[in-house]
């Protein structure tokens, strides 16, 4: 699969990397890592006429922690700088968990955290060659009328299948988002549009230019939990994230809940923090969470498992996220 034609700007700051995406708006498409564009530039699914590289950008990479301001990572900052950021295990125990299951090792080193939490989303008739895609007449979300997971319908189920974010909603982040405008912040939560088609709140002359987690969130008991086909090296088909905060006496002071690659969007489990706060562990209101989870969680045929068994899997990581992260003390500081 080759690439399409395309010219690289290279702007030298954020605000001519904004310029330049304003210019040339739908023409034009964001690359840093280029771990997840490259692939989707070869498959035909995007020919922009412009790809902006905001990867030299070496203002967007910078990782730092301050008991008042918080986490702030760069937009392109990479996955393994994240990684191995001394403090990030420690501090952020979730995130570190999560990002850890991203790809392989090699995929670390070259993807951006702006790449991971702008991904584009997975369908097994849309991730495909612009031959295989054509053979089918394509569908709704590109080149086609009908969506072949759920024909008749005008919905894309496309999955969310990204690791980072399901850690950045249980930590409650914000994004920083530059446009020529001026910068606006975003609660991630809010960034998701739960639809395969129209999947982030990003215009096209805007810019992801970093992540934040408040100051509070650290130090935070946490991990993720992922189901995928090759555990070496692959996308979510079912993703957990638990963040919890537990007093000496054992009792949940605080708790979120997040899934990854069920749904359109990552999604907080809004009914966990309710039944867990104030609580002491038990097996019982483990389960009741996870049966939470499973009602937020609703995967279709989309990728390379059953719903039925992926659903499952949401239940039991959940339960085993909750149990690891609170009896244990999976991930203290
Ligand atoms: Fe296409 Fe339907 Fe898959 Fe969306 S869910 S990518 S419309 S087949």
């Amino acid at each position: 699969m080759t690439l399409p034609a395309f010219r690289v700007l290279q702007p030298r700051t954020v605000e001519d990397a904004v310029r330049m995406l304003d210019e040339h708006r739908s023409d034009a498409m964001v690359i840093a890592g280029g771990t997840d564009v490259i692939p989707n530039l070869q498959m035909r699914l995007f020919t922009p006429r412009v790809l902006v590289d905001v990867k030299p950008l070496r203002e967007l990479a910078v990782i730092e922690f301050s008991a008042r301001q918080g986490l702030h990572i760069g937009a392109t900052a990479t996955l393994t700088h994240i990684l191995e950021t001394p403090w990030m295990r420690d501090k952020f125990a979730v995130l570190a968990s999560a990002i850890g299951t991203v790809a392989g090792p090699l995929q670390r080193n070259m993807g951006t955290i702006g790449g991971n939490l702008c991904l584009e989303t997975r369908c097994r008739w849309y991730n495909q060659s612009h031959f295989w895609r054509q053979s089918l007449g394509g569908c709704l979300k590109k080149d086609g009328d009908i969506c072949h997971v759920a024909p008749g319908g005008k919905f894309c189920w496309a999955a969310w299948s990204g690791d980072s974010a399901p850690a950045f909603l249980a930590l409650d982040a914000e994004l920083e988002i530059a446009s020529l405008s001026g910068t606006r912040r975003v609660p991630l939560r809010e960034f998701y549009k739960n639809d395969g088609m129209d999947r982030i709140a990003l215009a096209r002359n805007e810019l992801l230019t970093a992540v934040h987690v408040p100051a509070h969130m650290a130090g935070r008991r946490g991990v993720y939990q992922k189901l995928r086909v090759r555990d070496s090296i692959d996308y979510p088909l079912a993703g957990v994230a638990v963040a919890m905060e537990v007093d000496s006496a054992g009792i949940c002071k605080d708790a979120r809940v997040a899934l990854s690659a069920v749904n359109p969007a990552p999604m907080l489990v809004t009914q966990a923090g309710e039944s867990l706060i104030g609580r002491k562990w038990s097996l019982e209101l483990a389960e009741r969470v996870a049966h939470a989870a499973i009602q937020t969680g609703k995967p279709l045929t989309t990728s390379g498992s059953t719903p039925v068994y992926r659903r499952d899997m949401v239940r039991v990581f959940t339960r085993r996220a909750l149990e690891e992260t609170w009896k244990n003390g999976h991930g203290s500081a």
